[in-house]
């Protein structure tokens, strides 16, 4: 039987106790896998096993794609009002609320990140979001169209069915709010599989779930290796719709796997390398701050980083000399510091990544500005780094890195500056900074994005769409948008008196 994990926490900013079950969460129980094996988990401030968590197989998945069949055709989907999803839903938000630094503490232990930001930006906005679409359970609604007066013409926006969902490392929290949110205020049951890196608030939240009022098989969450459950989902028949979080790599693979299955519905959202514009005309000390908070917020491991920032030659040494004062301002250390602000790669593995696109800007010819060694010798800790005199064929300019690592690129020229920024085949986020409105504004729609963000980076909301353009990805999160990926569109013909005859 799976085991809990139960500690009791007394740090400069978080006492309390973090509580979670180990098991894999299926029909509102939590089992071992079926083959009774287990995942370390690794806490990356330390580098040492924190818990162990139960290991999944393909076999898993199909009793919770059963599960999730017969909650969708007996107590959820159309069986289940709208009103009662937002009540369910906003239940789920109150008790979030209620453990908002348990939250906290679990994304500061399994992802590094730390506790205070964990706190005020994933654990607050994930109950926003969660609030956002109970808002929206009763509000999914078809349309009347007129065609003639001897016919009845409307559509209905049905629930799909059983969905999967697939989450990196990097906010385990928000992106499953993000996916549970509109799948669950559109009546769709969910087989949800975390990362095997980071997967433990999500498997907190099945407690919540199950404490809110869900029934049994509306969400379950297989934790596993994405080359076994993640593929088993992807390949699923039973499954019709998919929605991806994580690498380019990774998501072309699921595309191939729905496309080899049964041709599931799929919504990616992939990598970026943003581009961050800032002008001669820009409020300097702001564009600083904002391109660092951009850049090396969350350990860099944000997928809208703004990890190439363009400086115009008129404020380009100021804004460098500046945005070293920032950088060696940065305060790294155990995520439960107060003042921390930087915590530690996620695993080994990616530091060790992270470490070798260092090196390998090096051996291009590129200058480390400052940073780019280890921090200290426990956990995966890099120092917030810098490059300057790269060049556009260079890794460290073309490849997203997931790190704390910045280039800086020097330009002149406003059409030439949005031709780099758009030599990517990444188009996922963007920044532009200038206090010239026409010019922010004219820069924005040229830039080949799926947001922009003006005079400020890195700042999604629950009620705006958020995906990308190009190879960050297909459809949208968030919004109203993000509801249309969960429905099947019907259309009723209804014969109010056209006779047939033959
Ligand atoms: P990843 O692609 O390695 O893994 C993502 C998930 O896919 C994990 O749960 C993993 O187990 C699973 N997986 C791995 N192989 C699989 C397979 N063959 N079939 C099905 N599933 C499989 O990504 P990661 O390292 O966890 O996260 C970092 C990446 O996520 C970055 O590229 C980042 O840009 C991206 N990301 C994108 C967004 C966005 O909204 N666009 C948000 C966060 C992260």
């Amino acid at each position: 039987m799976p085991t809990t994990f139960n500690q009791d926490f007394k740090t400069p900013t978080y006492s309390g106790k973090v509580a979670f079950n180990t098991g894999v969460y299926i029909n509102g129980e939590f089992r071992d896998g079926s083959d009774s094996t287990t995942i370390d988990i690794i806490n990356p401030t330390t580098g040492r096993v924190l818990t162990k968590i139960s290991e999944a197989t393909a076999k898993d998945v199909d009793i919770a794609v059963e599960a999730a069949q017969k909650a969708f055709e007996t107590s959820w989907g159309l069986k289940c009002p709208g009103a009662q999803r937002s009540i369910l839903l906003n239940r789920l938000a109150d008790l979030m609320e209620k453990n908002h630094d348990e939250l906290a503490a679990i994304e500061a232990i399994d992802v590094g990140k730390t506790f205070n930001w964990a706190k005020n930006a994933d654990v607050a906005s994930s109950i926003a979001c969660i609030r956002y679409y109970a808002g929206w359970a009763d509000k999914i609604t078809g349309q009347v169209i007129e065609t003639t007066e001897a016919k009845l013409t409307y559509t209905r926006h049905e629930p799909i069915g059983v969905v999967g969902h697939i989450i990196p490392w990097n906010f385990p929290l928000l992106i499953m709010c993000w996916k549970l949110g509109p799948a669950l205020a559109t009546g769709n049951t969910i087989v949800l599989k975390p990362s095997e890196v980071a997967p433990l608030s999500p498997i907190r939240m099945c407690e919540l779930i199950a404490e809110a009022g869900f029934p049994p098989g509306v969400v379950n969450v297989v934790t596993g290796y994405g080359n076994t459950v993640g593929n088993a989902i992807s390949m699923h028949e039973s499954i019709e719709k998919i929605s991806f979080t994580g690498s380019t790599v990774v998501g072309r693979k699921v595309m191939e796997a729905a496309a080899k299955s049964n041709l599931k519905n799929v919504t990616l959202e992939l990598g970026g390398k943003g581009p961050n514009i800032i002008f001669n005309d820009a409020d300097l000390d702001q564009a600083v701050n904002w391109a660092a908070f951009g850049v090396f917020w969350s350990a860099g491991q944000v997928c809208c980083s703004g990890s190439r920032i363009f400086v115009q030659d008129g404020i380009y040494d100021k804004f460098l000399e500046k945005l070293t004062e920032k950088v060696k301002a940065i305060n790294a250390g155990d995520p439960f510091g107060d003042t921390i602000w930087h915590g530690p790669q996620v695993s080994e593995g990616h530091y060790k990544r992270i470490m070798e696109y260092i090196q390998s800007g090096k051996d291009d010819g590129a200058k480390v500005h400052i940073g780019g060694e280890r921090i200290g010798t426990e956990g995966f800790f890099i120092e917030p780094t810098v490059f300057t005199e790269t060049t556009p064929e260079m890794r460290i300019v073309k490849d997203e890195i997931f790190g704390p690592v910045a280039v800086l690129i020097k330009f002149s020229d406003e059409q030439d500056v949005i031709r780099q920024a758009n030599d990517t085949v990444y188009g996922l986020s963007a920044a532009v900074f200038t206090t010239n409105l026409n010019r922010a504004i004219e820069t924005a729609h040229q830039i080949k994005a799926g947001m922009t963000f003006i005079n400020c980076t890195n700042s999604p909301e629950s009620n705006v769409p958020f995906g990308g353009f190009k190879q960050s990805g297909v459809g949208r999160e968030l919004g109203e948008y993000a509801l249309q990926h969960y429905t099947n569109v019907k259309a009723v013909h209804v014969n109010l008196g056209i006779s047939m005859s033959i």
